[in-house]
């Protein structure tokens, strides 16, 4: 008889999503004639830029001649990229990596929930409260995170971040095997200074604890104080491995590809003592599970850092972050309380009458006819708030704000 993995029947059958989509579709159903504007999910609309276009054409071009075909290529990715991510996305902030510290991948998704497997299933976690799903359900999974009570699970550690602690996590006052940060933060949009992230390093080499650090927003970062990379803080190669991608920095949700930094100082304990390096371990994973990310993904993700690729990527990048400036200008008028939106493309928002955030996602529908996410479906701590994303385009982001501005006025 084979037995299913029982720590999966343990998720709830939660979409939140699927959730709002229904919601959305029951609306547009009473209300066949509105004009929906979804500042809903987290996902790019700008198309990719001409750099990147030019390079994936000449990827194809490479591929459809026998000269320059590519097959398989390196499990860890090829050496044009990881050399490229070196020089240009760390070594501009006093970085020195090694490009076998880099493995390319098909998307920050993948390895922030794989990445649980190199550690043992009994570790405790600690997860910053509201956070992206994908930290927590992959823990499930595997039967690291316990049993859910509450909407909290047994065996992790919520450090809430809400607007009465300015959403700096606070430090656990017991220690926890691995922690989770993501900054720029999905879903508050709000960041961490280096001085916050300094006690996190710090914390996690007393502990010996492991950061799974994920950078998928760090192109957004406006205020030049903030930190891009965990490694930014001395210490962090010991104890941190760092993800990141090309979906959010230049709009490759559909292209796939990121990457994932393992330090070769970054080791962990056997039982007995012994202390392994993650890098290795993380090779051997990667070349038994993973067999690449397509050359032609890889080549576009290279020409990002080109001098006209990195014009275009900022350009986009500023035209997102222009909407998340009429958002903040706008709600902010109104008296609402926003959070987030300066140095990432979300926007956290107050419900402004203290309602909980599905009620207010529901008078949002009906009363704006605008989309937005319900801060709670992210974790307890998101309750009374939602959630903006700035990825739309202009018009849609202006109509969308005149409709709020007129309703909550
Ligand atoms: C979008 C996002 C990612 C990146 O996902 P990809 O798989 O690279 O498309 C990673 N982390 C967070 C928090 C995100 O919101």
């Amino acid at each position: 008889m084979a037995l299913v993995n029982e720590h999966f029947l343990k998720l709830p059958n939660n979409y939140l999503f699927a959730d709002i989509a229904k919601k959305v579709n029951a609306f547009k159903v009473s209300h066949p004639h509105a004009d929906v504007i979804s500042l809903g999910i987290g996902d790019v609309t700008q198309p990719l830029c001409p750099a990147v276009v030019e390079a994936m054409h000449k990827a194809v071009d490479d591929l459809s001649k026998s000269e320059s075909f590519h097959g398989y290529g390196p499990e860890q990715g090829y050496a044009f990229l990881r050399e490229a991510i070196v020089k240009n996305d760390y070594l501009p902030r006093g970085i020195h990596l090694d490009p076998s510290e880099v493995f390319v991948n098909d998307g920050a998704k993948s390895d922030t929930g794989n990445i649980q497997e190199l550690v043992r299933w009994d570790n405790s976690i600690g997860v910053t409260d509201p956070i992206y799903p994908v930290y927590i359900d992959s823990n499930v999974m595997i039967g690291r995170a316990g049993v859910v009570q509450d909407g909290k699970w047994s065996n992790v550690t919520y450090m809430p971040c809400t607007a009465e602690n300015h959403f700096v996590p606070q430090i656990p006052d017991r220690r926890v095997d691995i922690i989770y940060l993501c900054y720029p933060n999905n879903p508050t949009g709000t960041v961490i200074t280096k001085e916050e992230l300094r006690k996190w390093v710090n914390y996690a080499l007393k502990n010996d604890t492991l950061i799974f650090y994920d950078a998928a927003y760090e192109a957004y970062i406006q205020d030049p104080s903030i930190p891009h990379s965990i490694y930014e803080i001395k210490g962090a190669r010991k104890v941190a491995i760092e993800f990141r991608s090309y979906s959010k920095t230049a709009g490759f949700t559909g292209v796939r590809c990121g990457y994932t930094v393992v330090p070769k100082e970054l080791t962990a304990s056997t039982l007995s003592g012994e202390r392994i390096p993650l890098n290795h371990l993380w090779n051997r994973r990667q070349c038994t599970k993973f067999n690449g990310t397509s050359y032609i993904s890889q080549k576009a993700a290279e020409a990002t850092y080109s001098a006209a690729g990195r014009e275009q990527v900022k350009e986009v990048i500023d035209y997102y972050m222009t909407n998340a400036k009429i958002m903040y200008d706008t709600l902010t008028s109104l008296g609402v309380e926003v959070y987030g939106g300066q140095n990432a493309p979300y926007l956290w928002v107050k419900t402004p009458d203290g309602s909980g955030s599905w009620r207010f996602f529901e008078q949002m529908l009906y009363n704006a006819h605008v989309v937005c996410t319900p801060g709670v479906g992210f974790g307890p701590s998101g309750e009374g708030y939602i959630r903006l994303t700035a990825f739309g385009n202009r018009n849609n982001c202006e109509e969308a704000m005149e409709r709020i501005h007129k309703w909550l006025k």
